[in-house]
């Protein structure tokens, strides 16, 4: 019962992924033929690229422990929320790239080391049922732009609730404990991680990410998203 879902889950997974790719993209933002996300539309991206990196927004008290730095590239509002809902529930994946490069470009202004990039992972389960794992896509693309080389080094353990369902206090508690290093194709012991996520609201998925990185070994571990929620 299991297996035929997965099986099917994957297939019209795979059937709606082609005929994405046979369709003409449409703007995420606007509405427009042509691109899966207009350049018009695509400036969102750039809300925060002439900023000064390295101070999160409010209190340093902010930054989630055990996370080095926390960067992201815009708001979650207007074309990039709608970019990021598509990636995620409409198959839209060519959108990876745009949102994959705006990564690279805020991290090549204002990062700081990483010498290998890791993607937030979502369940198994949930990636054979979408085809994919958007953060992956995401990750792929910003790595090659600053070549570094991308490891999905992480799994996760058990589903949880979406964090977006609730509250601030219980996020933390939500994912802690969520994730584990990959038996294979971790090798992360010795590395400067760069975790790489659509979305950050508290932090408190990244940190639990952080937390069992810094206990397989890595140095430092520092996080990029697309976008911020507040
Ligand atoms: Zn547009």
């Amino acid at each position: 019962m299991q297996l035929s879902r997965a099986l099917g889950g994957a297939i019209s997974a795979a059937a709606s992924h082609a005929l994405d790719l046979a369709l003409p993209a449409r703007c995420s933002g606007c509405g427009r033929e042509g691109e899966p996300l207009c350049r018009s539309c695509a400036r969102a991206l750039d809300a925060r690229l002439e900023l000064p990196g390295g101070v999160p927004i409010g209190m340093p008290a902010e930054l989630p422990a055990p996370l080095l730095q926390l960067e992201w590239c815009a708001p979650f509002a207007g074309p990039v929320r709608a970019a990021l809902h598509d990636l995620k529930y409409r198959g839209e994946r060519r959108l990876a790239r745009p949102l994959g490069l705006a990564v690279a470009r805020r991290w090549g202004r204002v990062g700081v080391g990483a010498s290998v990039v890791v993607p937030v992972p979502v369940h198994a389960e949930r990636e054979r049922r979408r085809g994919y794992d958007q953060a992956a896509l995401i990750a792929e693309v910003a790595a090659t732009a600053l070549g570094i080389p991308q490891r999905r080094a992480l799994e996760r353990e058990r589903a949880t609730t979406a964090q977006f369902r609730l509250g601030r206090a219980d996020r933390a508690a939500n994912v802690a404990g969520a994730f584990r290093v990959r038996p294979a194709g971790g090798q992360v012991a010795g590395h400067w991680v760069l975790l790489v996520d659509d979305v950050v609201t508290t932090g408190a998925t990244l940190a639990a990410c952080a937390t069992v990185l810094v206990h397989a070994g890595a140095i430092g571990v520092s996080a990029i998203t697309v976008a911020r929620e507040r």
